[in-house]
């Protein structure tokens, strides 16, 4: 069998790591013409964390991160509305997750694919026939294949080919972000996100004493300041009431570091499939970032398309079943996102104040079990449940 991914993002990359690890074929085709660092920090969740161990690659990742002990919410002006335990350590009670630096995560995965990532090569259209796909690209070439796997992200070319419906749609809100060197003491344990009215601000830490921070406002799309320098004033002014030392970390960011996102999401999608062309990651399920499980799902389906391709001849069996394990998780995971910005955005003074007394008094428990059923799942004992179905199907039809 041959596979080639399109797009050589965080889910293309994981997905091409996986299939090699199974033996497969595989290629990753990359519109950028050169890889650079991009991006801030990422939170990685046990569930994605869980899928690294089970590619050898944990190791590798927790150098990489720097654990937060507590997923704190906090009003603007620092009072604490609600605290999970979460550390990086495994055996304890505590929900696992690290941050890592984006660009980080991106070499590592890159170091770890030992095949081809075409550079430059942006996809433009497939067609299929009982032979295979043949994927075109912009500057003329072709590559044939028997399975095509979209990893091309919120705006892929391959779902604008194949589901022609699906848009990205605005969420209300942007997001800006940097990276800070910042040292971790000055912040103390005031790591978390902080909700305000209309705007939220998260700190986060990164390895080498450098904070990662977050900063959300709703806001019509596409505005944009004149300069960065606007950008950084902005912010200063919107924060200049928060709490410590959010206003000191916005001081010390450089006005170029600060990136500005609209923030889209798409509605979602009822196939991933058509043909022998799969969809993954963001290019599936692009969601808001207020679980930060967009990347983390992204790496979910890496794992189980490489898994369910590994376990049976059947393409098709193996295209549905990984539809069938991942959709309805993905799905609830982009719902239940896009609800947590409507509330951590409200703007309403009044309904501020009753969002924040919900969340001052929700029993610790409900909080953990709601959180626990995103993070905590077991993708393993899923996988070893449909192996069975997998590997009759394949037998089937090679007779
Ligand atoms: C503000 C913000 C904060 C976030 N925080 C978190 C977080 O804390 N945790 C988390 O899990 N997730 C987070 N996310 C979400 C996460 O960044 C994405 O879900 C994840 O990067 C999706 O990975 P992907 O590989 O599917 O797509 P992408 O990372 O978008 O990669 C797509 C790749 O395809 C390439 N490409 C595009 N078009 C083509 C083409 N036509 N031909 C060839 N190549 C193409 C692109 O160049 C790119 O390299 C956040 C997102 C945002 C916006």
């Amino acid at each position: 069998m041959k596979a080639i991914v399109i797009g050589g993002g965080i889910g293309g990359l994981t997905t091409a790591i996986a299939l090699e690890k199974s033996g497969i074929d595989v290629e990753v085709y990359e519109r950028a013409s050169r890889l650079t660092a991009v991006g801030a920090g990422l939170t990685l969740w046990a569930n994605a964390i869980n899928v690294f161990k089970a590619l050898d690659m944990s190791d590798a990742l927790l150098k990489l991160g720097c654990f937060e002990g507590r997923g704190v919410i906090r009003t603007a002006k620092g009072d604490i509305l609600t605290a999970a335990r979460i550390n990086g350590k495994q055996g304890t009670s505590a929900i696992e997750s690290i941050i890592v630096h984006r660009a980080d995560l991106h070499e590592l995965l890159l170091n770890q694919f030992h095949g081809n990532v075409h550079l430059g090569s942006e996809f433009k259209r497939c067609t299929q026939s009982a032979s295979g796909i043949t994927a075109h690209f912009a500057d003329g070439t072709s590559v044939e294949c028997d399975v095509l796997i979209a990893a091309d992200g919120i705006h892929s070319a391959v779902r604008q080919q194949i589901i022609t419906q699906a848009k990205p749609i605005y969420a209300g809100y942007t997001a800006y972000r940097a990276v800070v060197p910042f040292d971790h003491a000055r912040v103390g344990d005031v790591w978390g996100e902080s909700w305000g009215h209309g705007s939220r601000f998260g700190l986060a830490p990164l390895s080498d004493n450098r904070v990662y921070w977050f900063a959300t406002q709703n806001t019509p799309d596409g505005q944009r300041h004149t300069s960065n320098e606007d950008t950084k004033a902005h912010l200063q002014e919107i924060f200049a009431d928060w709490h410590h030392p959010i206003k000191q970390v916005i001081e010390e960011t450089r006005a170029s570091d600060i990136l500005h996102h609209d923030i889209y999401e798409i509605s979602p999608l009822d196939t991933w499939i058509h043909g022998r062309v799969v969809l993954l990651g963001d290019a599936a399920h692009a969601m808001t970032p207020n679980l930060g499980q967009g990347a983390c799902q992204a790496i979910e389906d890496a794992y189980t398309l490489a898994y369910c391709l590994a376990a049976t001849t059947d393409i098709d069996s193996a295209l549905q079943t990984y539809q069938t394990l991942r959709m309805p998780r993905a799905n609830a995971i982009l719902r239940q996102s896009h609800q947590i910005g409507v509330v951590g955005q409200l703007e309403n003074m009044l309904l501020c104040g009753v969002r924040n007394q919900v969340f001052r008094y929700l029993p610790d428990g409900i909080r953990d079990r709601s959180l626990n059923a995103v993070v905590n799942y077991s993708l393993e004992k899923v996988l070893e449940g449909a192996l069975p179905a997998l590997q009759s199907n394949g037998s089937a039809s090679e007779k």
